[in-house]
């Protein structure tokens, strides 16, 4: 009762603020976007061992995934905030005479933004940035899952912004449907599908936006590859790009890899040797590989290999340090599709390989499954590329490398079907917090007398070739020189 009203009462103080108009300067704007970064750069030890507490993740990952590609996105957002910000000027049809148009974005007002665990700053700070951006208020709500990354965003970020309109505020579950059942002008949300159909449940009282930023079963292709050069860096890029980042706890490491059943042998013996290479002998000694993050998804993971068809499919690894929370990188060839392992979403440091007859059979294995937020193939034969972009739906899809897209601004971030909607990063962030409103300025010099009833046969016809921009044919139909085929309504002229 307490935490409600007391979220009445900041929420009230926010959204007046918010109608002061402060938020919308851009002066504010950018001072906040510029505190934002002061804390990360000042922090940036405090974050890294937050994240080693929460996760065990190493400093070059938290450099890497998180602090490094905020800064990257705060000084884009610092230096292209006028631009923007500034309306755009659209075209309008000759027809429209003395008139003109533009678009411009405008804030949407009090915005709540739910974060996930497992890249606690980034997922948490990348939204605000887009929410700042677009001169909203806002509060963020971080995972209780990484309670020390979410502390310090508590206590230490609040200290470099402008508290009247960026608050954090921390909890779990209840927390988050407490505040779920506040008025929002958006609801910006990364986590599971389940907790999804929650905040759209939600928002449906309100007719709140919402985006989604959810995950799924992300694929990896392998096609066989002639050089030795490229099969080594496809099998380089699938290693960092599942168990190199957070121990494959990302919404867009690759979940599983399909590859011709020919080539399987050999993609499996050169990833043993670029695991001991980048990882040593034994990677939980190595420090670099994040731990799981919590017991109880420690025994998810492990009850994912307890299966016997599934634990007679592992191929390397699959050992498991309870105390610690660590999985060894472990690789599986075709553990039964019907097992647990396949239908849902791994989330760890588990790669299962999925041997097809032809590497073409990857396509109707992954349209035959919902809709993944990332693809990633391996080829370089550009008829399966083509076939690739064509034939199958998936947020991202990248081409000989893996994770990189998260990383780049000009490329829009999120899912489709069930891995979710909605995208950000980069201006799609700013457009994300925002309202593009159509502005129309019309002159009074010149007006149209078709337009207004009583409604006559020449009337529409005159509509009629306005319409199809046809200004030669509004002159026929003026001068009584050309009829339409619209006799059908004369009756009702
Ligand atoms: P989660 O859905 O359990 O939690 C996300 C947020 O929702 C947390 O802040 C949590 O406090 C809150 N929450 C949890 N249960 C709730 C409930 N019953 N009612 C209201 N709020 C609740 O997800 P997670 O474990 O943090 O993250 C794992 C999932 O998120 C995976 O499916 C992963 O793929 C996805 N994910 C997606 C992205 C992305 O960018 N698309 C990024 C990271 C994670």
């Amino acid at each position: 009762m307490e935490i409600i009203s007391s979220f009445h009462r900041d929420l009230n103080d926010m959204r007046e603020y918010y109608e002061s108009g402060k938020t919308k300067q851009a002066s504010w704007r950018e001072s906040q976007l510029k505190a934002l970064r002061c804390f990360l750069m000042e922090k940036q030890q405090h974050i890294m061992e937050a994240l080693m507490q929460d996760l065990g993740k190493h400093q070059l990952e938290a450099f890497r995934d998180e602090i490094g590609t905020l800064i990257k996105t705060l000084n884009l957002a610092l230096k292209s905030l006028k631009a923007w910000m500034s309306g755009k000027k659209a075209e309008l049809p000759q027809v429209a005479l003395f008139t003109s148009a533009e678009i411009v974005s405008e804030p949407l007002g009090l915005v709540l933004i739910i974060s996930s665990w497992n890249f606690p700053f980034g997922l948490s700070l990348e939204p605000l940035i887009g929410a700042i951006a677009a001169g909203n208020v806002a509060i963020l709500k971080p995972s209780e899952l990484s309670p020390a990354s979410s502390s310090l965003l508590f206590s230490s970020l609040t200290s470099y912004l402008d508290n009247k309109a960026i608050k954090v505020i921390q909890g779990g579950p209840q927390e988050t449907q407490q505040l779920l059942e506040q008025r929002w002008d958006k609801i910006f949300f990364t986590g599971s599908a389940r907790v999804g159909r929650i905040v759209m449940s939600a928002a449906v009282k309100n007719l709140t936006p919402v985006t989604l930023e959810l995950g799924g079963k992300c694929p990896a292709v392998v096609d066989s590859l002639s050089s030795s050069w490229d099969i080594e860096t496809t099998v380089k890029r699938i290693i960092v790009g599942k168990f190199g980042t957070c121990a494959g706890q990302a919404c867009i490491a690759i979940d599983y890899v399909l590859v011709e059943n020919k080539y399987c042998s050999k993609l499996v013996e050169l990833m043993k040797v670029w695991i001991k290479k980048m990882f040593g002998e034994n990677p939980q000694r190595s420090k670099t590989i994040t731990r799981i993050v919590n017991k109880h998804h420690f025994s998810r993971l492990n009850n994912l290999l307890a299966d016997k068809m599934v634990k007679e499919s592992v191929v390397y690894g699959g050992s498991v340090d309870e105390e610690n929370l660590f999985i060894e990188p472990t690789i599986l060839v075709d553990p039964p599709l019907d097992a647990a392992i396949m239908s849902e979403e791994i989330f760890g440091p588990l790669l299962p390989i999925i041997t097809v007859e032809k590497i073409e059979d990857s396509i109707r294995f992954i349209r035959s499954r919902p809709k993944p937020l990332a693809l990633y193939v391996f080829t370089k034969n550009k008829t399966l590329e083509r076939r690739m972009i064509s034939e199958t739906s998936s947020g991202s899809l990248t081409f000989n490398d893996a994770i990189l897209q998260y990383a780049a601004d000009s490329l829009p971030f999120g899912g489709v079907g069930e891995s979710g909607f909605g995208m950000y990063h980069g201006k799609f962030s700013f457009d994300t917090f925002s309202h593009q409103k159509a502005i129309v300025r019309r002159s009074f010099l010149t007006d149209f007398w078709f337009r207004y009833p009583p409604w006559t046969l020449n009337k529409l016809q005159l509509l009629e070739e306005c319409y199809n921009y046809d200004y030669l044919g509004m002159l026929l139909v003026m001068l009584g020189l050309k009829r339409s085929s619209k006799g059908l309504f004369a009756n009702h002229m």
